[in-house]
């Protein structure tokens, strides 16, 4: 077996221990004679697994008891309709749209009410995060929504809008418990969990109570309302059974880190070598503005397409995945999520010197 360095946007990387110890479990899980796959969600065994899950979860982030948490099938994507539908009371949302996710985030509000663009980063190819001091809240809003890391342009929000007291929503697929967050600065802080977390097809919604609907919503279907989760601790109907016991597997990882303060160490010092090799680099540039660099994606250039096209080719011979930018970008992306060894990043790092010693 020989694993490569995968720096993958999504899905990405997990923790080897991880997927080893799920291994070891794959045909009994202690003692119960059968997988996760196969056991009913409603079993005690399970029920074991996603409360564990969401206790680890909450110690984690700090989630104070008047949120509640959410295992939701879908993806982020799904949030993106969830969060108008749930939210809405005037149907006023507003919206800060600084990459591809959030502009997406936008559109689909659009489909439910009235979404307004309070800023956005566009005309800069979203190489950076718009400026905040000049965003104007709207007086009804129900919500600012933003795209905490853009994953595609590598840009994060260091500093978080403020919204004139109204809730603020936040698509974290990209950025989740890469570093601690105060989750009492939000109404609804939510991602996929196939970036940072665990396998593809689930987000984890974590929303403050007064904001879940208190009525059935007569024209949402079931499925679509926080509600129907809050309600039924997520187990409504059938739950993503796998995925969420291999969340919970990431949690117990990332509270063996030290937690997120240590996790948080680890990613700026990970990122922290790419950044400054590429900042004295002749042949390469990052290509997201200084200030609002994201720890987690790092898009970068070296100025001519076809040698782009070398370097990846080369960089996956030499066992570096997935290094190819977004198309909307160019050149290459290395995506350093949680599970991202600090020894793959100084392997690509001195990969790319070498390529530049030829190519400079
Ligand atoms: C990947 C990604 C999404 C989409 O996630 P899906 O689970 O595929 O729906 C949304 N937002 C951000 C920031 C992402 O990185």
């Amino acid at each position: 077996m020989s694993r490569v360095y995968n720096f993958s946007a999504g899905p990405a990387v997990l923790p080897e221990s991880v997927l080893k110890e799920a291994a070891e479990e794959m045909l009994d899980y202690r003692g119960c004679g059968m997988s996760v796959m196969e056991m009913s969600h409603r079993s005690a065994v399970f029920k074991g697994i996603i409360e564990e899950a969401e206790a680890d979860l909450r110690e984690l982030m700090g989630i104070p008891d008047n949120y509640k948490v959410m295992f939701v099938q879908g993806g982020a994507t799904l949030q993106f309709a969830m969060i108008p539908l749930n939210l809405k009371r005037t149907g006023v949302f507003d919206y800060i749209v600084s990459g591809s996710w959030s502009k997406k985030a936008y559109q689909e509000a659009g489909r439910f009410g009235d979404a307004r663009c309070l800023a956005s980063s566009q005309d800069g190819n979203f190489s950076y995060v718009p400026d905040l001091s000049a965003i104007e809240v709207s007086d009804d809003a129900d919500y600012v929504y933003i795209c905490q890391n853009e994953t595609i342009y590598g840009t994060r929000y260091t500093t978080l809008p403020d919204t004139k007291g109204k809730p603020l929503v936040a698509d974290v697929s990209s950025c989740f418990l890469s570093e601690p967050v105060d989750v009492e600065r939000y109404g609804v802080i939510y991602g996929g969990v196939q970036k940072n977390v665990g396998p593809a097809g689930m987000a984890i919604a974590i929303v403050r109570e007064d904001l879940i609907p208190a009525d059935d919503l007569a024209d949402v279907p079931i499925m679509l309302q926080y509600k129907t989760y809050a309600d039924n601790g997520s187990l409504y109907n059938t739950p993503p059974c796998y995925t969420i016991y291999l969340c919970g597997k990431v949690f117990k990882w990332l509270k063996e880190q030290g937690g997120l303060e240590g996790m948080k160490k680890i990613n700026e010092y990970k990122a922290g070598l790419l950044y400054d090799f590429l900042d004295q680099s002749k042949l390469f540039t990052a290509t997201a503005r200084k200030e609002d660099r994201s720890l987690m994606n790092i898009p970068f250039v070296t100025g001519n397409d076809e040698l782009d096209a070398q370097f990846v080719a080369e960089s996956k011979a030499a066992g570096f995945e997935n290094l190819k930018g977004h198309r909307s970008v160019g050149g290459m992306r290395a995506s350093i999520y949680n599970a991202m060894p600090t020894e793959g990043v100084e392997a690509l790092v001195a990969f790319m010197r070498e390529f530049e010693s030829v190519h400079a």
